[in-house]
């Protein structure tokens, strides 16, 4: 029996990894669950997996917790160092679906007891890449990429020495406005940016997919996984969402992974992982999808991709400018106190201001550099939306 944690259970990552675990109940046993204020979901999953614990980030819900799991004998937690007491429950592989940067200290708790890390969380490892690897190191824990297209590259690598990658190139399907001109995007509302043409995602996600903020973060998020150079990160904009990611070696060959646009598949990989499994995945039929099409990003058309290169160029401590401001930026689009493409106008603002400051971003990375930086990010931020007003 594996011991299993779902931190970010009650999201879309987190109840797909349930999804896997209860077809096979006999090979898995539940440590901890965690959610925010889906009370109800994460009551129920609790009860049907089976768990010791679960746990809501959010203490006025501790309550609604306790009396959900009344008479199951599961222990109810409230609070982010809950969460990250759950995170440090001894457990042999933890899925970490929480979304945003509030999934870092949990993270670096399961490392630290060892356990391997599904990282699906991309913001903590854009935010503080290099602490998550370091204290991988450190306490002989393991990564393993969620995200679709690094698991992509990641099994695109399997037997491969990174002496012969050239170039590693990760697909966009351009989101939700890839065929709308740029002009008429200035006034998209949060409902037309909350739908994905390919993929069954969170809120959030599927925004930053229109945005190409996602893809932003993923070019960072490789960086971080696989140790490369930014001029080795390439993107491609790539409408059926098949193609996930494409490494790129120096006898010329392009190795493609090719799955249908379904998270299951690297949730499954990394669950699985170094056995590969059968997983509840449809098999592509390549002769009724036909033709696959490739285009480059318009770059005047997503400054998002801009900001990550000029990112991944100052290093230290601006990925956790970048993911908060980011972050910020969103909360204020979804609230609709500014608009679609006033989002990367305040990123880049945030980037400029806080990367003038001397020393700032260049100061050493530790959990405690990083949430410092990642509320000084979130109050300029805001500073910004309102002087915008
Ligand atoms: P969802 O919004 O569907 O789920 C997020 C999860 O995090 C929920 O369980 C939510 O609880 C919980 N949560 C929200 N805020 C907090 C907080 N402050 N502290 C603790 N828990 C919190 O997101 P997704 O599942 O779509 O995404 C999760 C992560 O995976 C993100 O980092 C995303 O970028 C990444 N990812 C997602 C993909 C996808 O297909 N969805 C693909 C690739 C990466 P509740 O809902 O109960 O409030
Ligand atoms: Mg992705």
């Amino acid at each position: 029996m594996r011991r299993i944690t779902i931190l970010g259970a009650t999201g879309s990552i987190g109840q797909s990894t349930l999804d896997l675990i209860a077809r096979e109940p006999d090979l898995f046993e539940v440590v901890a669950l965690t959610g925010g204020r889906n009370i109800e979901r994460l009551a129920s999953d609790a009860r049907v997996c089976g768990a010791q614990i679960a746990v809501t980030a959010h203490d006025d819900l501790l309550d609604d917790l306790r009396a959900a799991l009344a008479g199951s004998g599961i222990e109810a937690a409230a609070g982010a160092e809950a969460i990250s007491e759950a995170a440090a429950r001894p457990a042999d592989w933890v899925m970490s679906a929480i979304v945003g940067a509030a999934g870092l200290p949990p993270g670096l708790k399961a490392l630290e007891q060892g356990a391997t890390l599904a990282l699906a969380n991309k913001e903590s490892l854009v935010a503080a890449g290099p602490l998550l690897m370091e204290t991988a190191a450190r306490h002989d824990a393991r990564i393993l990429p969620v995200d679709s297209e690094h698991s992509a590259v990641f099994q695109a690598l399997t037997g491969e020495s990174m002496d012969a990658v050239r170039r590693v190139i990760i697909t966009a399907s351009g989101g939700a406005f890839r065929d709308w001109p740029r002009e008429r995007l200035a006034n998209v509302t949060v409902e037309q940016a909350s739908t994905h043409p390919n993929w069954a995602m969170g809120q959030r996600i599927t925004i930053d997919s229109a945005s190409m903020f996602n893809k932003a973060l993923e070019m960072i998020e490789a960086r971080e996984f696989f140790d490369l150079v930014p001029e080795q990160i390439e993107v491609l904009v790539h409408p059926e969402s098949l193609v996930h990611a494409l490494v790129g070696f120096c006898d010329g060959a392009l190795m493609a992974h090719v799955g249908p646009p379904d998270m299951r598949h690297a949730i499954g990989y990394a669950l699985n992982w170094p056995e590969r499994r059968a997983l509840p995945v449809a098999a592509l039929d390549l002769a009724a999808i036909g033709t696959l099409s490739f285009s480059a990003p318009d770059a005047g058309r997503y400054p998002a991709l801009r900001l990550a290169r000029e990112v991944m160029a100052k290093r230290g401590l601006a990925g956790a400018v970048f993911n908060a401001a980011k972050e910020r930026a969103l909360d204020h689009f979804i609230a609709g106190r500014i608009g679609f493409l006033a989002m990367s106008d305040v990123v880049e603002e945030v980037l400029t201001r806080l990367c003038a400051e001397k020393g700032l971003v260049d100061a050493a990375i530790s959990l405690d550099s990083v949430t410092h930086l990642d509320h000084l990010s979130r109050r300029c931020a805001d500073r910004v939306v309102k002087e915008q007003d």
